[in-house]
């Protein structure tokens, strides 16, 4: 299901105390609301069952290899940035069955395909960067590579509730890539939040109707300057960025460059980078007992390039050592990805720089490589 785009934020203003009425406008159309919460010691999408529930002053304190919760005084309730999930386990499941095999009564095996657990999700809080990212599997997994029923199938399922970022984490470099802080497409709604309510605006036709739902007043000049100056302060605010958005050929003429052999003295090749990334698809697939009596399941489950399996090849491992693989890594997702998807395969949301922990940061490595180069 293509979503129908509205072509221009026109917003209405939604008083804070008024807010329960989105989760009333979305709880009578189906969906279950995934809204941010606190588990595990991160901010994550967590079911959330009235407004009452969202959490004021919920923030989050991130550098290379760092990750805290942080607090702020005020009202604010998506004042964080991102955490280590997003979107892409929503749709792309770390671990999913596939189809099962067993011995039917005749003595052949039979086959049946695992129907996908797609639950109608509405998830409040989406950033602009995770919205790129899913953009990009989309592109992935409904056309421009294969046509996967199960991603389909979830993907339909869910209603995007885009918020602006009011503030940067310190390895946000969303700005640099194009992708943020401010929403540009990709949510059915979209919300700016503000010190007494936010502005909401629909981004597609199914956006629309829940806006009708929505008691907005007309937004007055202060709340929109607000909303503007708030994601200018937050692009203003990054201090990490990509040297450009096209790389390809500064990075294929690097391939021999000695940082990537210094990077690979500190990278553990753990795949941490790859996991938390919104964009990495890389998957694996293998066959396992099921519970059934003789039963099989086929399981696809994440995988990324750093493992020396995944470019196994007739017994040998075609990308031999960290440096190749860190260096496939990078190479894929800000050269490759250009001829594959026509733009970088990094949205700049900064989860791989976060959570590596070897603090390894993506923009120094980058700039260390190609200097200031870029294609653009
Ligand atoms: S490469 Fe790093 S910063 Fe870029 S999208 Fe992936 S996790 Fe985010
Ligand atoms: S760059 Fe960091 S997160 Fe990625 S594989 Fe190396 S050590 Fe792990």
């Amino acid at each position: 299901m293509a979503p129908v785009p509205m072509p221009l934020r026109n917003p209405g203003f939604l008083p804070r105390h008024a807010f329960q009425a989105l989760f009333d406008a979305l709880h009578r159309r189906g969906w279950r609301v995934l809204g941010p919460a606190v588990g595990e010691r991160v901010v994550h999408f967590a079911e959330l069952a009235s407004a009452a529930d969202l959490q004021s002053g919920l923030g989050d304190v991130q550098s290379p290899g760092r990750y805290r919760l942080g607090l702020s005084d005020g009202p604010r309730w998506f004042d964080w940035t991102v955490g280590p999930d997003g979107l892409k386990p929503l749709v792309f499941p770390p671990r999913e069955v596939l189809w099962r095999a067993a011995p039917a009564a005749d003595g052949r095996l039979h086959f049946t395909a695992e129907p996908p657990d797609a639950p109608r999700l509405a998830v409040l809080g989406a950033r602009a960067c995770d919205l790129a990212g899913l953009a990009l599997l989309d592109r992935h997994f409904l056309g421009d590579v294969a046509f996967d029923p199960g991603y389909a199938a979830r993907r339909a399922a869910l209603f995007l509730i885009g918020v602006d970022c009011n503030r940067s984490g310190a390895t946000c470099f969303c700005a640099s890539t194009g992708d943020g802080p401010a929403l540009a497409d990709g949510y059915d709604l979209g919300l700016a939040e503000l010190d007494d309510g936010f502005l909401a605006w629909p981004g597609t036709a199914a956006g629309e109707a829940v806006v009708a739902d929505l008691p907005l007043t007309e937004a007055s000049p202060t709340h929109l300057g607000a909303a503007a100056e708030a994601t200018r302060g937050a692009a203003a605010a990054q201090r990490r960025a990509l040297p450009s958005r096209r790389l390809a050929s500064a990075l294929y003429g690097a391939m021999h460059h000695d940082r990537w052999a210094a990077v690979a003295a500190r990278c553990l090749g753990c795949g941490n980078c790859a996991m938390v990334c919104p964009t990495c698809f890389c998957h694996g697939h293998c066959t396992e007992d099921g519970a059934g009596a003789g039963e099989a399941i086929q399981v696809r489950e994440w995988d990324t390039c750093f493992d020396p399996a995944h470019s196994r090849l007739h017994g040998a491992s075609v990308r031999d050592g960290v440096a190749v693989r860190y260096r496939q890594w990078v190479t894929h997702k800000l050269a490759g990805w250009h001829a594959q998807f026509g733009r970088s395969g990094c949205v700049g949301c900064g989860r791989c720089v976060t959570w590596c922990p070897a603090a390894i940061d993506l923009t120094a490595e980058v700039a260390a490589i190609v200097g200031e180069t870029g294609d653009d």
